[in-house]
């Protein structure tokens, strides 16, 4: 791509002269950090917002769901392996971090391979995966269990939290109180995917989308693009990322997901159950499948008093309008999951300072 300071002078001289108010959604945390360290916000014009969404995927994990993973993680013989992210994120009551203080055995790996390691070198306990992610990180989880399945490795399973980007763009969308013009879709999800999960935005709700990488030159003619077709009167699915991304995205990622995992209803943090968005293992990979293997009883959903992570994760308001904002809660002693995840769009506003 061109990568000139000339280039990106000319993009933003063009953003710069859009006058109208206009609403741009970054879809993932990955983007959210970009815009964030690069310091995008405070060099677009102030009628242009850039708004977060509800792609990182440790911010959207119910907290039920991880109230769920810590029962499990109390139980004795279980070894939970889980991403870094994970540990210090708030249940009802405790986070995997404070339950591995209190004892229990969670241990943090890189790839869900290093699991399988895992439960090969404990073969007289239970090791557990909690899988978590968009369709980026499910197809590796996915192999993970065919792995399992093949050498026939019984102390092995998956805690499947996975997530679809498309069926939670349809709930943004679906809310009438979120005012979104356009996408900056995730260029790595897409890498997977392709266009298909912004096939209704653009269809159902005539937003444009623009999938988009994440250098800073990347994410300027995402915006570009995106004001393009804002100005044209268009809503198209157009690919920025085209060093990296496919219309069609990546058919054998794909296959592997179909075959080991199903759509299921899902609850979202801040967008309650959303129909067909997350992943369920298969019945024939059952035996790999924690949540049928333990009897871990539903949690329930609690508010946490104060914390508008739900409203972050739609693009209804940003971090800084959140009243606990970097005083009852920053990245050390996080109430919500968007302060906790590095991808977390509060995070990232904390981090990187109020002008961007
Ligand atoms: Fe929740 Fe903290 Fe973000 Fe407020 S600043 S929305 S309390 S994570």
């Amino acid at each position: 791509m061109r990568n000139s300071k000339e280039y990106a002078e000319r993009l933003l001289a063009d953003i710069k002269r859009e006058k109208r108010e206009v609403s741009l959604m970054e879809v993932c945390g990955t983007h959210t950090v970009a815009i964030a360290r690069s310091g995008l916000r405070s060099l677009v014009p102030p009628n242009l917002k850039l708004l977060s969404g509800p792609g990182c995927p440790v911010c959207v994990t119910a907290q039920s769901d991880i109230d769920a993973v810590i029962e499990l993680a109390r139980r004795p013989g279980v070894i939970l392996v889980t991403f870094g992210d994970m540990m210090r994120v708030p249940g009802s009551e405790s986070s995997l971090q404070e339950e591995k203080a209190r004892g229990a055995d969670v241990r943090v790996v890189y790839s869900p391979s290093d699991a399988l390691e895992i439960a090969r070198q404990n073969p007289e306990r239970e090791t557990v995966f909690l899988g978590i992610g968009f369709e980026t990180t499910a197809p590796a989880v996915a192999l993970t269990i065919e792995q399992a399945a093949a050498s026939g490795l019984a102390n092995f399973s998956v805690w499947s939290l996975h997530k679809l980007v498309g069926p939670a763009l349809d709930a943004v969308f679906s809310d009438e109180s979120v005012k979104v013009d356009g996408l900056i879709c995730p260029g790595h999800v897409s890498a997977v995917t392709g266009v298909k999960p912004y096939e209704p935005v653009v269809s159902r709700y005539h937003k444009p989308c623009v999938i988009t990488g994440f250098e800073t030159l990347d994410i300027l003619e995402g915006i570009w693009l995106l004001l393009r077709q804002l100005n044209q009167g268009v809503a198209e699915i157009e690919i920025q990322y085209r060093r990296i991304v496919r219309p069609e995205g990546n058919p054998l990622a794909q296959a592997a997901i179909e075959r080991v995992f199903t759509a299921t209803d899902a609850s979202w943090r801040g967008l309650g159950i959303i129909p067909a968005s997350g992943l369920a293992i298969r019945e024939e990979y059952g035996a790999w499948d924690a949540q049928r293997r333990f009897d871990i009883p539903e949690g329930k959903e609690r508010i946490i008093k104060g914390c508008r992570c739900g409203d972050v994760l739609r693009g209804v308001i940003t971090p800084y309008e959140c009243p606990l904002f970097g005083q009852a809660c920053t990245p050390v002693k996080p109430v919500g999951p968007c302060m906790v995840s590095q991808e977390g769009a509060c995070a990232a506003y904390y981090r990187y300072g109020r002008s961007h």
